[in-house]
């Protein structure tokens, strides 16, 4: 979609450190980390946020890929954080889904 900084990275028209790629799903490392590892994982396709997901089965696949990124970046045994910020008031600020993936350090809860 034009004017979305995750199709660009997806196209390859913003650069972006990959650490990720299939036919379906990228990931790439957050420009801002708030973690030692602090990837985003999304679709290639556009879509704006959860409520805008048709095929409820991406998400299964999509949690597939978190569990090979987990497991690539060695944060899968001590444990890491997933979050979905989805609108206004959940924090989204980039209009493409993406899920992002934390770890390295412990995570407090609850989130400010
Ligand atoms: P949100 O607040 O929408 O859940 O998260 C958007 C995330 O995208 C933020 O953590 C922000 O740092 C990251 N981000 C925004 N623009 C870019 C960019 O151009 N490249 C990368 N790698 N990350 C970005
Ligand atoms: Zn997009």
């Amino acid at each position: 979609m034009a004017d979305c900084i995750f199709c660009k990275i997806v196209e390859g028209d913003i650069p972006a450190q990959k650490v990720y790629e299939d036919h379906e799903f990228l990931v790439f490392a957050d420009v801002k980390p708030q973690a030692p590892v602090h990837h985003l994982v999304i679709p290639k396709e556009h879509i704006s946020n959860i409520m805008e997901i048709k095929d409820q089965d991406l998400l299964g696949r999509l949690f597939g890929v978190i569990q090979k990124v987990a497991q690539q970046e060695g944060i899968s045994e001590k444990g890491f954080r997933v979050v979905n910020n989805c609108g206004d008031d959940g924090g989204q600020t980039v209009g493409h889904i993406h899920f992002h993936l934390l770890g390295g350090r412990f995570m407090e809860w609850p989130p400010g």
